[in-house]
């Protein structure tokens, strides 16, 4: 085994030779790429090896005027002033760029983040596919007449901010980014994007990439720790509109600060989803949809369905079958096909999984399997946990109602609808979903009970572009991936003209 993790290591550091010309990364100001203004550095590192990848600038509130400034003079100088046509023309050649390095980035994102390569694939593919919808959508972007009583005529137009700031989580570093990045664009805005510290590689080689596609300044890239960037650039004067992903703890803070400047806000924040089953569930169905709702980004996935309701009928025949399929999971290094659950992304998140399981361990609830890093010495280097399914929890703990964002998952039973929907609305989160059955009445029934920005029926953990996504209650507020999400980059503008 110490043999076969020399073979991991020595596989990333060659992968992380090809992918990375350099060492220290620089912010991306203005078009110019250059050195924090503290001059300070972060660490970027391997979660399956534990090995630095590479430097990047830890930027600051001087590094966001810096780029706010320059955001703004794009707007004036050129952005503004480019047709729905143009802005299409450049969304559609990014994402031709992508997908021409797709495979690049697809294993700089495994690299980063540790999620497997089938899934990072899967992930460009989305990025690649959301530039190309928005590039479309901007040109319906259209305003209204309002019909009058007089010989009035008043119209709507759609106005973009100017400048927005977007700040990025580490669960899915590019597609988070493309989320935002592409509607935001297509609306005719300039961008300040603050990614997260844990994984900002993907994102700097997608500047590099569309370097020559981007006027300069029309995308400024602050990399950094949120507190010494992402919270400047909430609360700057400048900033038009604020779209932030990331917990729900954090988005407190951002709503706040965007208080003091009326600043206009997209928040995407955690969830604690529930999964329904239902008694006349076929159990092949079932086990793998419910397995791909928590294990399918090693759990860090803010609709992961974390809460599995089984109805008490099929609980005996559906837990066995579940388990077999959890136990069968390939944990293993990101980089190669047959992985299935990579690392979590960083060892403070590890040690955070590690407490959880740890509060449901004391409280004396059954851990089914898991529980703890895998018993393969290959991976002791890296920030491994085994898929864990944990019973007999209470549903008013902080294990059943907090977000652990791990592999992790809490399986309850249910007997009446009442009470399902009911445990299935127990949580401060309203993100997502899921639902198995093949009876048409309880599959919609639920949908409109559950109080949830996204519903899945029969299958889970989707992204296509044009579906609304975005949460109910504390999971967020406004909806990303969709035409509205146009929209929302927009403000409305009314044109009252008086006739005689
Ligand atoms: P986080 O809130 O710690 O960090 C998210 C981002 O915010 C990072 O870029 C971070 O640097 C920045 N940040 C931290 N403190 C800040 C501050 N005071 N001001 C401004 N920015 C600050 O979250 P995380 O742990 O990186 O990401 C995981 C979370 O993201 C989970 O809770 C997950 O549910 C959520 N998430 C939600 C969605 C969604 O669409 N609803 C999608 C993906 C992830």
């Amino acid at each position: 085994s110490s043999n076969r993790k020399q073979i991991i290591k020595q596989r990333h550091r060659e992968v992380a030779n090809d992918l990375l010309p350099y060492y220290t990364a620089q912010l991306y100001i203005g078009g110019n790429w250059v050195d924090s203004a503290s001059g300070q550095t972060l660490q970027t590192r391997d979660p399956t090896t534990g090995e630095v990848l590479a430097e990047v600038q830890a930027g600051n509130e001087a590094d966001i005027d810096r780029a706010v400034d320059a955001a703004w003079k794009a707007y004036d100088d050129c952005w503004a002033a480019y047709s729905t046509a143009d802005r299409q023309r450049i969304l559609t050649e990014i994402a031709d760029r992508i997908e021409t390095r797709k495979k690049e980035f697809a294993k700089l994102e495994s690299l980063d983040n540790g999620k497997p390569i089938t899934e990072s694939r899967d992930d460009i593919d989305l990025v690649i596919d959301h530039f190309r919808y928005f590039a479309g959508a901007a040109r319906f972007l259209e305003g209204k007449t309002i019909p009058t009583d007089s010989n009035n005529h008043i119209q709507t137009i759609k106005e973009p901010y100017g400048v927005v700031g977007q700040i990025t989580p580490w669960n899915f570093p590019l597609l988070m980014a493309s989320w935002k990045l592409a509607p935001a664009l297509a609306a005719g805005n300039t961008i300040v994007l603050k990614p997260a510290e844990q994984t900002p590689l993907s994102i700097i080689e997608f500047i590099r990439e569309t370097e020559d596609v981007l006027p300069p300044g029309v995308v400024n890239l602050i990399t950094g720790y949120g507190a010494e960037a992402g919270a400047p650039l909430v609360s700057h004067d400048d900033v038009r509109k604020i779209a932030f992903t990331g917990s729900t703890e954090v988005g407190h803070g951002v709503m706040k600060n965007t208080a003091n400047t009326i600043t206009d806000l997209t928040l995407e924040l955690g969830g604690k989803s529930p999964v329904i089953v239902f008694p006349d569930a076929d159990i092949e169905k079932a086990v793998t949809v419910t397995t791909k709702a928590l294990f399918f980004n090693a759990g860090e996935c803010c609709c992961a369905g974390t809460r599995l309701l089984i109805h008490e009928d099929i609980y005996d025949q559906f837990l066995p079958a579940y388990m077999e399929e959890v136990g069968s999971l390939t944990v293993g290094d990101p980089l190669l096909d047959e992985t299935e659950l990579g690392p979590k992304v960083s060892q403070a998140e590890l040690e955070r999984t590690m407490r959880y399981i740890g509060w449901a361990l004391e409280a004396d609830a059954e851990i089914l399997t898991g529980g703890g890093p895998p018993d393969d010495e290959a991976l002791t280097d890296g920030n491994f946990v085994a898929p864990t399914v944990i019973s007999d929890l209470d549903h008013e703990s902080r294990v059943a109602q907090e977000e652990i964002f791990g592999p992790v998952e809490a399986v309850f039973r249910w007997s009446s609808y009442d009470t399902m929907i009911e445990l299935a609305n127990d949580t401060q989160f309203g993100l997502a979903a899921g639902i198995i059955t093949d009876d048409l009445d309880s599959a919609y029934r639920t949908a409109r009970d559950i109080e949830a920005g996204n519903i899945w029926i029969n299958t889970y953990n989707e992204f296509q572009a044009g579906q609304p996504f975005g949460g109910y209650k504390q999971s967020g507020t406004g909806r990303e991936t969709a035409f509205e999400t146009l929209e929302e980059y927009t403000q409305t503008k009314s044109i009252n003209v008086g006739f005689e």
